[in-house]
């Protein structure tokens, strides 16, 4: 049944309340709902995806319903220990009182997701909402219709609005919604649009977790393995176009081992995505740019760099009709807005440095990113950009895949986030930590 926007919150509140005393078991039903719903339906969220995005079957499966399914099934096994409260030791001025600390259910919560991932980026954290004890309303991308249509399917096959609904809808209704007084709300998308939900969430008081972007760098040192990491760096960066929040944003190679790096990467795109010469747009494991618009932000970027002066060193063919760009490397670059907003594209800018204090001082002058990769085989070079800099989360010798980790908390900081994701990050991002004193 479905409820005006008003009457839909009400009832959630009501719910929560109900659902603040659930146990484990309560929750695993749930949680296991939507684990064999997605095994049956594996194919039509292929489908949406492919539709929306141009994403072939393998890549789905890789970065989006893989995703979810690992995250549901490691959720299932660690809730009891998650949900456990922990028993915490008394200082001497409280010796004969016992203490814990309980995570409980922050009750009505938002989520609202981008196009880039549809799928895996609504479903992941409703997962951790309904770990932790949660109501949900979801409000997927509007960009991408196919997949917004079969999430709101998935939800009321399965569940009662009161407890988790989806509202699809454009900017307006999120608007809306985010003027309701929710107890956490949990933004994935751009830095500029999280700034607006801060602002709004901040009117209520309500807890907030921003899942950013920004603008990831890769270092690649003098001693680095070169053909390892270029086969690295092309996988991350061109998987879904480009259009990866954590996706290499440009690299930063030593001087010495630049041209040996460009040489391996073409190698690389041609071995990955034209292996029978037929050229990229032919590949079926290339996917397209999400809309016109981005397709004419990205071609705007590069003709800006270009006409300054930038190197097109690989690639450029593009087709507006079918939102088809081939993957770009550029080299000389002069400072243009490549160089300062996130690209979330298949350009590929290679910048050059000569010492490690270089690279320190420019990632430390710019935006804390989302993600950072250092691919050297000395420790001291590694370890000094470690701990010299600042990033969400950093991969060393490999790109990306610390987002599959699920012991590992995965955000940003400052400009590239708040709050952490996935796992027992997840559960504790959508709870509440009570402290309890008994006497
Ligand atoms: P976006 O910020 O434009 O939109 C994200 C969501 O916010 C969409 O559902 C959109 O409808 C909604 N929205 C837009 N304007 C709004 C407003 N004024 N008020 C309320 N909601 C509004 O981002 P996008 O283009 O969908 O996604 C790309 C961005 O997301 C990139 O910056 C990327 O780095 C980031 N991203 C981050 C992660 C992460 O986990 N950190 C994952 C994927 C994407």
């Amino acid at each position: 049944m479905e409820y005006p926007i008003q009457e839909l919150f009400y009832k959630q509140q009501q719910k929560s309340i109900e659902l603040r005393s659930t146990n484990c078991k309560d929750r695993i039903i749930k949680l296991k709902l939507i684990l064999n719903w997605i095994l049956k339906n594996r194919s039509l969220i292929q489908n949406a995806l492919s539709k929306d995005l141009g994403k072939s079957a393998e890549e789905s499966d890789i970065t989006e319903i893989y995703m979810v399914i690992s995250e549901i099934r490691y959720a299932i096994e660690h809730l009891e220990i998650w949900m456990h409260p922990k028993i915490v030791s008394a200082p001497l001025t409280l010796i004969g009182s016992s203490s814990y600390i309980y995570n409980e259910p922050k009750g009505v919560c938002l989520i609202i997701a981008p196009w880039n991932y549809p799928f895996s980026l609504i479903a992941c954290p409703l997962i951790s909402a309904i770990a932790a004890g949660n109501t949900a309303i979801l409000m997927p991308s509007e960009l991408t219709p196919h997949v917004a249509i079969l999430i709101e399917k998935m939800i009321s096959e399965l569940f009662d609005p009161s407890e988790v609904s989806v509202l699809n809808g454009g900017v307006d209704l999120k608007t809306k919604l985010l003027a309701l007084p929710f107890n956490h709300i949990y933004f994935t998308g751009s830095t500029s649009i999280g700034k607006i939900v801060m602002t709004a969430a901040a009117q209520n008081l309500a807890s907030v977790t921003l899942e950013l972007g920004g603008k990831s760098p890769v270092i690649v040192s003098e001693c680095a393995n070169i053909p390892d990491a270029a086969r690295k760096i092309v996988w991350s960066k061109f998987i879904n176009v480009g259009q990866t929040c954590i996706a290499p944003d440009y690299i930063l190679v030593h001087e010495k081992v630049k041209d040996k790096l460009v040489e391996a990467l073409i190698y690389q795109i041609k071995r990955m995505y034209d292996e029978n010469h037929l050229g990229i747009h032919t590949s079926k494991s290339y996917g397209r740019i999400v809309n016109e618009k981005h397709f004419d932000r990205l071609i705007g970027l590069l003709d800006e760099a270009k006409i300054k002066g930038a190197k097109v060193v690989f690639g450029g063919n593009h087709d507006r009709n079918s939102k088809f760009i081939e993957p770009i490397i550029l080299c000389d670059l002069p400072d243009c807005k490549l160089l300062e907003e996130e690209i979330f594209g298949p350009v590929l800018p290679i910048l050059t440095f000569n010492k490690v204090e270089d690279v320190v001082f420019k990632l430390n002058k710019n935006p804390k990113p989302l993600s950072m990769y250092v691919f050297s085989k000395s420790k001291k070079f590694s370890e000094n950009i470690l701990l010299n800099t600042s990033a969400g989360g950093v991969c060393i010798n490999d790109c990306l895949v610390h987002y599959s980790h699920p012991e590992l908390p995965f955000g940003g900081v400052n400009g590239s986030g708040i709050g952490k994701a996935h796992g027992q990050f997840g559960f504790e991002e959508f709870s509440n930590k009570k402290a309890v004193l008994k006497q």
